[in-house]
């Protein structure tokens, strides 16, 4: 018997803490790298938060408090629903965790049981479909495509819903790409699923408020309000405020699935820590003008690095309209050998190519399912922004020609393999399950770390 239980067997570890810790230690060892894997906000702490935690420790909020959430926060988080989504929620369908992710894995957990299906558009955050084959259920994968801006459709949709179906997971502002969907493409997804009484909803929205060029943002349970009584609306302060050390998410959704939550959250880590939640209550009811400046800066950042990238021969960098990630395609490289001799047989050789050639730390897409792309987080310096993706196009500009090398890396090595089985006849071809035969799972997880 193994020390290590099967159901962890299905899970991998994260990706871009992979790329950080190992674009960190190449800077330890003197190495000129920059690092575009974090999925975090470069600002510090907004002050009124920082000095709501002081307050806190001093009036001395430093016990035990209820398992899923002050009263204080779980009314301002309601008043928040109420304002900026028109959400209207008791603060009994409230839930407060450590982070939107243990929000996420506790509502995944209290709900699936083996053989249930979570649909998760590609490209993805990773934590979705390994949270759920955690669950024991199995994540329905369905790619969507660069043309389409990476947008599901809702024939898609349609399509990859069965019997099995628990879940649906939506994510806009997207990670890995940015994409955010408007009204009316959110409205064509809850018109499929009106009709799936059965199917819940997971709508993570903790990329709100990073949008630009004026887009607005809705979610899905404020479209259509006949979804609200199976959704999940997850949000939480780590993006919007750049608190992602403090640990605070947060989700709306009816009582019974909340009660749920607070029973596994009981028997785990109970509270979320008591300090971080009076900063969080700071976040939501003080000040909110501070945001405007970071989406202008996080704007004039993602425009150089998609005009940047552009530039580059053999990439294609869509304009996402929001979160502070870009999902460039790497196609044009794809076959191609590096100035330093490598072949680039996929998406996984192109990171790790620019990361030793050029000091540039990117996460390859087939981390979050869908290649051959990868994803660059611009939450950084503008000056290292322009100097990596000069880097990046010094990179791109390679010459020797794809069909030979190509062809050589199939030989030696096998053809690519994209982290995906593909076509599964009952739902038309265009989605698939994530398989769990754990050993070509693990194998495969030495190579695709997932990411945060
Ligand atoms: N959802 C998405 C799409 C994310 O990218 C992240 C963090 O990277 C989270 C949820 C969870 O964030 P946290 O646990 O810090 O609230």
């Amino acid at each position: 018997m193994g020390l290590v239980a099967r159901t962890l067997e299905r899970v991998k570890p994260s990706a871009t803490i992979a790329m950080t810790s190992k674009a960190r230690e190449l800077k330890a060892a003197g190495f000129d790298v920059i690092g575009l894997g974090a999925g975090e906000p470069d600002f510090d702490t907004p002050d009124n938060v920082k000095q709501a935690a002081i307050e806190a420790i001093q009036r001395g909020e430093t016990k035990y408090t209820a398992v899923d959430g002050i009263p204080e926060l779980k009314r301002a988080v309601a008043e928040k629903f109420r304002r900026e989504n028109g959400l209207s929620y008791k603060p009994s369908e409230i839930t407060v965790g450590t982070g939107g992710k243990q929000v996420l894995y506790n509502a995944l957990l209290a709900t699936l049981d083996p053989g249930d299906e979570v649909i998760v558009p590609s490209p993805y955050w990773v934590s979705y479909p390994d949270i759920v084959l955690l669950a024991g259920a199995e994540p329905v994968i369905v790619d969507t495509k660069l043309e389409d801006g990476f947008k599901l459709r809702p024939e898609a949709l349609a399509r990859a819903i069965t019997a099995k179906t628990k879940w649906f997971i939506f994510n806009s502002p997207s990670n890995p790409t940015g994409a955010a969907y408007t009204e009316a493409e959110i409205k064509a997804l809850t018109d499929v699923l009106v009709k799936h009484d059965k199917v819940w909803v997971l709508s993570d929205d903790i990329y709100e408020h990073l949008v630009y060029d004026g887009f607005k943002f809705t979610t899905p349970a404020a479209i259509e309000p006949r979804l609200k009584g199976r959704t999940l609306t997850l949000n939480g302060v780590s993006k919007a405020y750049s608190m992602t050390g403090w640990r605070i998410g947060y989700g709306g959704g009816p009582e019974p699935l909340i009660k749920a939550i607070a029973t596994l959250q009981s028997q785990s880590t109970s509270n979320p820590c008591s300090i971080s939640q009076w900063a969080a209550v700071e976040a939501l009811e003080g000040p909110q003008d501070f945001l405007k400046d970071w989406v202008a800066s996080f704007q004039e950042r993602r425009d150089l690095v998609v005009a940047m990238l552009n530039q580059a021969k053999g990439l294609t960098c869509p304009k996402p309209e929001g979160a502070f990630y870009v999902y460039p395609s790497c196609a044009g490289v794809i076959g191609k050998t590096s100035r330093g001799g490598k072949i680039i047989g996929n998406d996984e050789n192109f990171a790790a190519a620019l990361l030793e050639e050029e000091g540039v730390a990117v996460v390859h897409g087939a981390a979050f399912g869908l290649s051959p792309f990868f994803r660059i987080s611009y939450a950084t310096g503008i000056k290292a922004l322009e100097e990596a993706c000069r880097r990046i196009q010094r990179f791109c500009a390679i010459s020797a020609e794809a069909g030979d090398a190509h062809a050589r890396y199939e030989i030696q090595h096998g053809k690519p393999d994209q982290g995906q089985d593909h076509g599964d006849p009952q739902r038309g071809g265009d989605s698939h399950r994530l398989r769990c035969d754990s050993r070509r799972h693990h194998a495969r997880s030495e190579r695709h770390h997932s990411r945060t």
